[in-house]
């Protein structure tokens, strides 16, 4: 080894520091060779020069013809890591590792895989005793002499100690001074000293520096000059790190700094919640809230109907029309219908209705039949499968393909059996609101008979009777009072078509007077208009208006009251007849049609978004998406003081991080190891915190929040039931559990390469 014109100058705040100036030394392959001289006359400067762990500012080291400063930073990396062995005043032991491990570590670097030699060098070191010892829990002694193990162990050619023994007492000193001068036999050692004695009784050459200077230079022991026989021919090992001793750093790393990784996992666990409920309410949309409540609770269809001042009214065939051009051919159309079941009102259950509510008219593209086929002539009717199955419940025999289905007074021959999804919901557990809501929303699907749009208008001629959900006025008690407005289902007739109904009151005379007259059942007197029948004085006067949800209402001046003859019918308040044009005008209004969307339609999410959706769980949809939407800029807001609080708290962190383990990144360093490596176990340790961080948030999103905000923030079962529209992802926290990993990833290798821009040395000693 050779130094030629050697110079370092180091910038303080004050003043340049000529630690070296222009040194030239030429070094033995063997031998002890002691560098004295006072303090601050730049030893430990030449030492770090000469270990490759400080750049000098001019000048070169030469190992043989290589040159350690040149550009090729492998050269330095693989220099430290196989050439020379180092050992520091104060030992610089990597706490996390026991003494074993210490020892064994730059094996690992230069990929032994015997080990053997460890327990040699132990042995001649003389620490069998504390071999498993943590390296904090041993003396100053003890420590150098494992330093000093860690330095040999790797059989380099070199060891350079500076001031191994300024901490020690004379025996240990003794001790290391006998072992550095047994090692010096084969190569060369090189120590700093400011023990004249010591190194005047152990020195093969003492070499004294001032200010920078070779002061004196004295050969004690000639044959440490004689070239060893075979020409060497200078290899550096580059240091290998292991994915495996990168995960061990890793884990103890965790291991020794539990306050902190504590800190990050609360950090990772609760900032993805909070920010979950943040993104949530600033980016909640409607359609996808609600298509995922369809899918978990199995509703299937969208049902739109035409919003109308405060009424939902069907749609005209002009609306029909423009729905299609806006969307596509997506829609079935949904018509009501009545036709009952049964007439036992005990029989009533829940699951299968006892009334076939709608008529539902469509292409048949998108239909699957279990049996048989589409209607094709006037006269055939197509029902589901659940309907032939609330038919045998209440029957005691099912519905089939060739029966006969009476449809307002006309008797339809069934031709095919649609097949439907109901059984999915034989076993659902109805007291769950939301699952009986979803099952309800699909019977509009379900409890229909089908046929295509030609057959249901000749339909219309055949038909004796509608029946439609209303709301209607009951009359004041007082002239004055604000009619009061319920909800029902009437049956309205045609009276052209029927024998003259019973009459309990009144008169057909006015019939012939005015088409806006017609007779009212005694039953929707009485129960609806709260009317007695001995009070006859309204007769004549009462106007009986249904707001139906046609887009016309119809309203009938009372000519008389005539004998219920729906009584049997279960669900029906009464009847109204009425004759000639205002009962055609209403039959046409019968054309007029809700929509009945599948919910894997393409259209959906726009349709959702945009059209009157009548379905009852949509209700609480959208009274989250309200709630929401009043909030959101608010949301916004927090979310990015959010993202500012997160950068701000991995960066102290991290700075946490690398102060506590700079030393470590310093001595790794010196061992040749390069930035890469040393970065890896932190990111490793991050991986670990992100994946607990996830699996922690999303056990508690899932099992305490809910309880949480339903106990706490909602209190009413509405505000609960609004809430379940309110989905919290998994998605979204695996997102920000990676924000949080991507800033605490980008800011710690910032800081690690900012560190790693200095020499092993300034970090080692955090200059
Ligand atoms: P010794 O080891 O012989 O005591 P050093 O090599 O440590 O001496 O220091 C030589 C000179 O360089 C001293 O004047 C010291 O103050 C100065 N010096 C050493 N390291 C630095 C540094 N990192 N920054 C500024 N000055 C330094
Ligand atoms: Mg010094």
């Amino acid at each position: 080894m050779e130094i030629k014109n050697l110079t370092k100058v180091y910038k303080t705040e004050y003043e340049l520091v000529k630690a070296l100036d222009d040194m030239s030394l030429v070094f033995p392959d063997k031998g002890l060779v002691f560098i004295v001289g006072v303090s601050g006359s730049g030893k430990s400067t030449l030492m770090n020069m000469l270990s490759g762990v400080d750049v000098p500012s001019s000048g070169e080291v030469m190992i043989g013809n290589k040159s350690l400063f040149n550009e090729d930073k492998n050269h330095l990396y693989g220099y430290r890591n196989s050439y020379v062995g180092l050992i520091f005043q104060d030992y610089n032991l990597i706490e996390d590792l026991n003494v074993y491990e210490n020892i064994k570590l730059p094996l690992e670097f230069l990929h032994y895989t015997d080990f053997s030699i460890v327990d040699e060098v132990i042995k001649k070191v003389d620490i069998e005793d504390i071999k498993y010892s943590q390296v904090n829990q041993i003396s100053s002694g003890q420590m150098q002499r494992v330093a000093i193990a860690r330095a040999l162990v790797k059989n380099s050619s070199m060891i350079l100690a500076d001031e191994p023994t300024g901490n020690l007492d004379s025996k240990n000193t003794k001790i290391v001074m006998d072992l550095l001068k047994d090692i010096s036999k084969d190569r060369l050692v090189v120590v700093i000293t400011h023990d004249d004695d010591a190194a005047h009784e152990y020195g093969d050459r003492i070499i004294e520096i001032e200010d920078g200077k070779v002061l004196e230079d004295n050969l004690y022991n000639e044959s440490i000059n004689e070239k060893t026989e075979e020409a060497k021919d200078i290899e550096f090992t580059k240091p290998v790190v292991t994915i495996k001793q990168q995960l061990k750093f890793t884990f103890r790393f965790i291991k020794n700094s539990l306050a902190r990784s504590l800190a990050i996992c609360i950090m990772l666990i609760l900032i993805p919640i909070i920010g979950n409920v943040l993104c949530g309410y600033a980016f909640f949309d409607i359609s996808t809230s609600y298509k995922k409540y369809q899918d978990e609770y199995k509703s299937d269809y969208v049902l739109l109907a035409k919003p109308v001042t405060g009424y939902n009214v069907y749609y005209s065939d002009e609306d029909y029309i423009n729905m299609i051009a806006k969307y596509g051919d997506v829609f079935y159309e949904v018509h009501s219908t009545y036709i009952p079941l049964t007439t036992d009102e005990l029989l009533v259950d829940d699951f299968y209705q006892p009334v076939i509510e709608n008529i539902i008219t469509d292409n048949y593209d998108r239909l699957n039949f279990v049996e048989g086929y589409l209607p094709i002539s006037s006269n055939e009717i197509a029902i589901t499968d659940y309907i032939c199955s609330a038919y045998e419940y209440y029957n005691g025999i099912p519905l089939w393909i060739g029966d006969r289905l009476n449809i307002a007074g006309y008797n339809y021959e069934i031709c095919g059996v649609v097949d439907t999804n109901f059984e999915e919901f034989v076993n659902e557990d109805f007291t769950n609101d939301l699952k009986r809501m979803a099952f309800e929303e699909n019977l509009e699907y379900y409890n229909a008979v089908y046929t295509s749009f030609i057959n249901y208008q000749s339909m219309h001629d055949n038909m004796q009777y509608y029946t439609e959900k209303i709301s209607y006025t009951k009359m004041p008690e007082q002239i004055g009072d604000v009619p009061e407005k319920k909800e029902g289902t009437i049956l309205v007739r045609n009276l052209d078509r029927n024998s003259t109904p019973y009459l309990l009151r009144g008169t057909s005379s006015l019939l012939n007077q005015n088409n806006s007259y017609g007779f009212i059942s005694d039953r929707l007197w009485q129960n609806v208009m709260g009317r007695d029948l001995s009070d006859i004085s309204l007769i004549n006067r009462a106007i009986y208006t249904c707001y139906g949800t046609s887009k016309y209402n119809l309203s009938v001046r009372v000519a008389g009251i005539h004998r219920d003859t729906s009584s049997n019918l279960i669900g029906i308040d009464g009847e109204v007849m009425i004759q000639g044009s205002a009962y055609q005008r209403y039959v046409n209004q019968s054309n007029f049609c809700r929509l009945l969307v599948d919910k894997n339609s393409p259209a959906y999410s726009e349709i959702v978004k945009k059209e009157n959706v009548i379905n009852p769980s949509f209700t609480y949809a959208k009274a989250t998406w309200v709630r929401a939407d009043s909030s959101k800029y608010v949301m916004i807001e927090f979310l990015i003081t959010l993202v500012l609080i997160i950068c701000v708290f991995a960066a102290i962190i991290n700075s946490m991080t690398l102060n506590s383990e700079k030393k470590k990144i310093g001595i790794k360093y010196s061992f040749g190891i390069s930035k890469f490596p040393i970065i890896v176990p932190y990111l490793l340790e991050t991986i670990f915190y992100v994946l607990f961080g996830f699996l922690i948030s999303i056990l508690v999103v899932r099992l305490v929040y809910p309880l949480l905000m339903t106990g706490l923030i909602y209190q009413t079962k509405q505000e609960i039931l609004e809430f379940q529209f309110f989905y919290i992802s998994s998605g979204s926290i695996l997102g920000w559990d990676l924000l949080i990993y991507l800033i605490m990833l980008i800011s710690l290798t910032a800081m690690i390469l900012s560190i790693c821009r200095k020499s092993p040395i300034e970090i080692i000693k955090d200059l």
